[in-house]
């Protein structure tokens, strides 16, 4: 999808993903919510984290979310999160999972 800016960013149109594998991408956000604010992106254009269906694929997102935060040394802890639609903030309807560490968190979010 050429209007798609995730879309872009995985075809190496723009950006500088920090991580790239034949499944997905991380970049860094560019309006970041937390010191470390990473996204891990589907390479396939999915819509929200209702059409990530693919067990495997699913698996493999939290995966390398997991292995980046490590890399980050987010030791203490950090969030997770899909933004599922416009009532929970959803701007990019290009599946993404957020990854957000290094402040303290607070809950309920916003
Ligand atoms: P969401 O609101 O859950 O759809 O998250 C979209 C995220 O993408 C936001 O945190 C934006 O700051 C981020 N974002 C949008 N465009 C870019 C871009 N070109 N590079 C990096 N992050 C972006
Ligand atoms: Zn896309």
């Amino acid at each position: 999808m050429s209007d798609c800016i995730f879309c872009r960013i995985a075809a190496g149109e723009l950006g500088s993903p920090v991580y790239r594998d034949q499944r997905v991408i991380v970049i860094d956000d560019i309006n970041p919510q937390a010191p470390v604010h990473m996204l891990v992106i589907p390479i396939e254009h999915l819509p929200d984290a209702r059409s990530l269906t693919d067990p495997d694929l699913l698996a493999h997102v939290f995966s390398v979310g997991h292995r980046m935060a490590a890399e980050r040394q987010l030791d203490g802890g950090y969030r997770m999160v899909f933004n599922t639609g416009p009532m929970a903030g959803q701007t990019v309807f290009h599946v993404h999972l957020h990854v957000l560490g290094g402040r303290q968190m607070g809950w309920p979010p916003g």
